[in-house]
C-alpha cells in the first residue's frame, strides 16, 4: 500500500489543464491523451508509467513544448504553452527543458566535448567559454577521460552521461527523459538514474522520466500511472524536496564508470 503523501507548499513549476492528444491516422482518431488535469511541484521527481501505447512519450513531448496538445493547456514556469508562437516555444524549450532521450541522440561527428557543447553554438555563447562549460559538466559527470571520444567510441552508458550532460548545458530547471535506460544493462541505467536523482535532491531540479520499469521508477518522488491516455493512478511515494529522499554522493555517482 503506497503511503499517499501531498505537498501544498511548492509551488507547481508544470500545471496541465484537461489535456487532449489526438492524432488523424487516415479517416481514424486516436487518441492519445483524454483529459489530463495534474500539478507537478518544483523539485519533484515524477516517473510517468503505463503499457506502451498509453501516451507516456506524448505526454512528455506536450509538456517539454515538443508538440501541442489538441485541447486544453499547459502552464511550465508560468508559460501557457498554446500560447507560445513557434519561436517562443524554441525559446522556452532551449532555456527551461534539458531532454534526455532512449537513443542519446549525439551527433556522431562531434566529440563527448562538443556534443555537450553544442546548445552554446545555438546560444552564440564563445568557443572558450562553452567548452570549459562542458568539460565541468562531462568532470562532474566522470567523463573528464572521454572528452576527445566520439560516440561510437563510448559505451551506452557512457553516451547516456554525455546526453545528460548537453541536457544540463543551459542549467535548466527540468529535466525530460523518455526511457533513458531503456538502451541500457540494468547496472548501467541504475547509475544513470542515480545521476538524475542527484539532480533532483541537490540542484532541486524537477525530474519527468518515463519509464516501464519499475525499477527506474523507484528513483521517483511520485509515479503518474497512465493507461488509454488518462491517469489511472497518481502514486505519491515521498514529498518533493523531502530529506528523506534518496541522496547520492558525486562519489558514488561517478564510481561505476562502465
Ligand atoms: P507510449 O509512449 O506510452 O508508448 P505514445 O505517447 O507514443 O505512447 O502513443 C500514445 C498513442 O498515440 C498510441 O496509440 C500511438 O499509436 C498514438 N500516436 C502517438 N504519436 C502518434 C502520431 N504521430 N501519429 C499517430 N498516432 C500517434
Ligand atoms: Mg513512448
Amino acid at each position: 500500500m503506497a503511503i499517499e503523501l501531498r505537498s501544498n507548499d511548492t509551488p507547481a513549476i508544470i500545471t496541465g489543464y484537461n489535456l487532449e492528444k489526438h492524432f488523424q491516422l487516415g479517416d481514424q482518431w486516436v487518441t492519445a491523451l483524454a483529459g489530463l488535469q495534474f500539478s507537478i511541484p518544483r523539485g519533484q521527481f515524477v516517473a510517468i508509467m503505463g503499457p506502451s501505447g498509453s501516451g507516456k512519450s506524448t505526454l512528455l513531448y506536450i509538456l517539454g513544448g515538443l508538440d501541442r496538445p489538441s485541447a486544453g493547456d499547459v502552464v511550465v514556469a508560468g508559460r501557457p504553452l498554446t500560447r507560445l508562437t513557434g519561436e517562443e516555444l524554441a525559446e522556452f524549450r532551449r532555456l527551461t527543458i534539458g531532454f534526455v532521450f532512449q537513443a542519446f541522440h549525439l551527433v556522431p561527428t562531434l566529440s563527448a566535448l562538443e556534443n555537450v557543447a553544442l546548445p552554446g553554438v545555438f546560444a552564440a555563447i564563445p568557443r572558450e567559454l562553452r567548452e570549459q562549460r562542458a568539460f565541468r559538466l562531462l568532470k562532474a559527470l566522470g567523463m573528464a577521460d572521454r572528452l576527445e571520444h566520439r560516440p561510437a567510441q563510448l559505451s551506452g552508458g557512457q553516451q547516456q552521461r554525455v546526453a545528460i550532460a548537453r541536457a544540463l548545458f543551459n542549467d535548466p530547471p527540468i529535466i525530460m527523459a523518455d526511457e533513458p535506460t531503456g538502451a541500457l544493462d540494468s547496472k548501467t541505467g541504475q547509475t544513470v538514474m542515480r545521476m538524475l536523482r542527484y539532480l533532483c535532491s541537490r540542484q532541486n531540479k524537477t525530474v519527468l522520466v518515463v519509464t516501464h520499469d519499475p525499477v527506474v521508477a523507484s528513483y521517483a518522488d511520485r509515479i503518474i500511472h497512465l493507461r488509454d491516455g488518462q491517469i489511472i493512478r497518481d502514486e505519491w511515494r515521498r514529498l518533493a524536496g523531502s530529506r528523506r529522499a534518496r541522496q547520492t554522493e558525486p562519489q558514488e555517482v561517478n564510481r561505476d564508470v562502465s
